[in-house]
């Protein structure tokens, strides 16, 4: 665990981090911004469709201007791949901290404040900033651990001479399929992918459909399993993680049934599984939501659970911040000691702002 105890740790490299992360630059707090992408703004990357504009929009009522310039999408639409650019180069002009492809996976309570468990150890800071936006990708249910497994694709040339294994039955399972494949191809890498779904039909779109009957009449090796089912996460013998997923099943008169299974490394395998909200996370980290009744939300529909804030946006864990899309489109504020429903537009305005908020809040606690 590093040794280093941050002012302030961000989680999420999107509109809303990086603007916490440049406040906490502007007002020399240390931080440090972890993302589980590739890339910052992964969140915007792996939603946007190619070319879409991104639109400085504004809540009709909002007050104030964006209270991060920098990262303000210019008022004429410019296409998502200009804005990442511009992102990037200010980014690296500020010389801003993340640190990518790191995994934020728990939270524990310490003497001096709080332990952050990542993919790639443990960190330390005074205060944290949850700000992994909305789209938080479904883990694999299985007994054991699956946590080394992929959730999207960032470079099919790792797949190439591996057997390899998709999961996920829709349209973003066979774009996968269809870049590995097109991979392999031009690399004469003759080792299969193995498409396996839990469901009997895959349902993929007419468009991706062609694309994929495509590569595989120029050769591409695939191999379907239809209503297979991943079971276990496990460490073999010689130490390699290893997903073991049960293909068939034979259910037998005598009450003993019998199955083939599949047990590929993790490495070797990327799960589509498709994306959720926040809540499960929430969850897991011990901070209270609250059940809208009948009558009580206008936004969430009736047993839709909504996260607890001040109006400085800390949770019910104390040190713990939440903004951004992981609170939209609504939340509980706790103001003037009443709970009501907050309308919170999910917007990059509304990401930024939240940002600027919480350091100031912080900044007013760190420094008393
Ligand atoms: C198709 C589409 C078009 C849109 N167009 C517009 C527009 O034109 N204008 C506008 O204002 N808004 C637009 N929005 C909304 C806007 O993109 C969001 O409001 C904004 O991205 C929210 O920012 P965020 O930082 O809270 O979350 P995100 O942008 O989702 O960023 C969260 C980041 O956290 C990372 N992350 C997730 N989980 C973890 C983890 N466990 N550990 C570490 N990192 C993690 C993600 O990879 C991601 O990079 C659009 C949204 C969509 C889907």
């Amino acid at each position: 665990m590093s040794k280093i105890i941050y002012d302030v740790l961000i989680i999420g490299g999107g509109p809303s981090g990086l603007a916490a992360a440049y406040l906490c630059h502007k007002h020399n707090l240390t931080y440090l911004v972890l993302e589980s992408g590739k890339a910052i703004f992964q969140g915007i990357a792996n939603t946007y469709p190619e070319g879409k504009l991104v639109y400085a929009s504004r809540p009709k009522d909002a007050p104030e201007p964006f209270m991060v310039d920098e990262l303000r999408p210019p008022d004429k639409p410019v296409s998502v791949e200009n804005y990442l650019q511009y992102v990037q180069h200010f980014v690296q002009h500020e010389n801003l901290h993340v640190e990518t492809e790191v995994e934020f996976q728990d939270l524990k309570d310490t003497r001096d404040g709080l332990q952050i468990v990542t993919s790639k150890g443990d960190y330390r800071a005074k205060k944290v900033i949850l700000s992994f936006g909305s789209n938080i990708p479904r883990e694999l249910s299985v007994y054991g651990d699956a946590k080394m497994v992929a959730k999207n694709l960032e470079d099919p040339g790792k797949y190439i001479g591996l057997k390899t294994l998709v999961i996920g039955g829709g349209n973003t399972a066979a774009d996968v399929i269809i870049n590995i494949l097109k991979t392999k191809r031009e690399a004469r890498d003759a080792t299969p992918v193995y498409w396996a779904h839990k469901a009997e039909i895959f349902d993929v779109n007419k468009e991706t459909a062609q694309r994929l009957g495509e590569e595989i009449l120029l050769g591409g090796n695939i191999r379907l399993l239809p209503g297979a089912m991943p079971r276990i996460g496990e460490v073999d013998d010689a130490g390699v993680d290893r997903l073991v997923i049960r293909v068939n099943e034979f259910k037998q008169a005598d009450g003993v049934d019998t199955y083939n299974g599949m047990s590929f490394p993790m490495k070797n395998v990327i799960a589509c599984i498709g994306s959720q909200g926040p809540v499960p996370i929430f969850e897991k980290l011990n901070i209270q939501m609250i059940a809208c009744s009948a009558g009580v939300c206008k936004i969430a529909h009736e047993g839709e659970r909504l996260v607890l804030l001040t109006s400085e946006f800390e949770s019910t864990r104390k040190g713990v911040y939440i903004i951004g899309g992981a609170i939209s489109p609504s939340y509980m504020k706790i103001s003037a000691g009443s709970i009501a429903e907050e309308r919170h537009p999910n917007l990059i305005y509304t990401a930024i702002n939240d940002a600027y908020n919480v350091i100031e809040a912080i900044r007013a606690k760190l420094i008393v």
